[in-house]
């Protein structure tokens, strides 16, 4: 998958936003919506989206507002508080396209930390 790959708006976190199917939400704002991680890989795992339909990170920083933007990256740091992760700290990842072995293509931000996480990468 590439940024410039169309929006799917059947992709899991689209029905998310819908109402479609339940998640397990920790933030909502005017942009965002965070919820729980359905597969947690630590004991702290959630998700930051903006609502609005961009496929990937580069999608994001190509297309979306100064605003949502923002909104994100603030709600990113309101979640880790709410979880309490923000003292101990925590990792950020944003898989994004086929090399970052993006599986929603929904942008996201992963938030993962209750625990040390490990090393940053490990290439296969
Ligand atoms: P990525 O590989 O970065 O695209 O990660 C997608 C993440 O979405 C994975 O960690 C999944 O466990 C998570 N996920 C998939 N479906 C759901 C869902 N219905 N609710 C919450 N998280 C989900």
């Amino acid at each position: 998958m590439s940024y410039d790959v169309k929006y799917d708006s059947g992709n899991v976190f689209a029905k998310i936003l819908r109402g479609e199917i339940p998640c397990s939400k920790v933030y909502e704002d005017q942009h965002v919506l965070a919820f729980k991680d359905i597969r947690p890989q630590a004991k702290v795992h959630a998700l930051v989206i903006p609502k609005g339909a961009y496929v990937s990170a580069q999608d994001f920083g190509e297309k979306a507002s100064d605003q949502e933007i923002a909104a994100v990256q603030r709600a990113i740091s309101k979640v880790a508080k709410d979880l309490g992760v923000d003292k101990t700290g925590y990792r950020l990842i944003a898989n994004s396209g086929a090399h970052g072995h993006q599986e929603v293509p929904h942008y996201h931000v992963h938030i993962l930390g209750g625990q040390p996480i490990g090393k940053m990468v490990s290439l296969p």
